[in-house]
């Protein structure tokens, strides 16, 4: 499983995973951008508040030009 080089820690209640930004939404985009803002000053509720984001927002699955 690849992995970047970021400290892990092993926090007592379930770590929220990662949410992958869907390619081309706006949204994602934006909440990939706070969410990097977070982890860079150690505000860890709003960089996990951003993963629930990404994952719980739509997508038009079906968008074609
Ligand atoms: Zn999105």
């Amino acid at each position: 499983m690849p992995r970047n080089c970021r400290p892990v820690h092993l926090p007592d209640r379930v770590p929220v995973p990662e949410s992958e930004p869907v390619a081309g939404c706006d949204v994602c985009a934006a909440l990939v951008r706070q969410r990097e803002a977070a982890r860079a000053v150690g505000d860890k509720s709003t960089l996990i508040d951003r993963n629930i984001e990404l994952r719980r927002h739509p997508h038009a699955k079906a968008v074609r030009a």
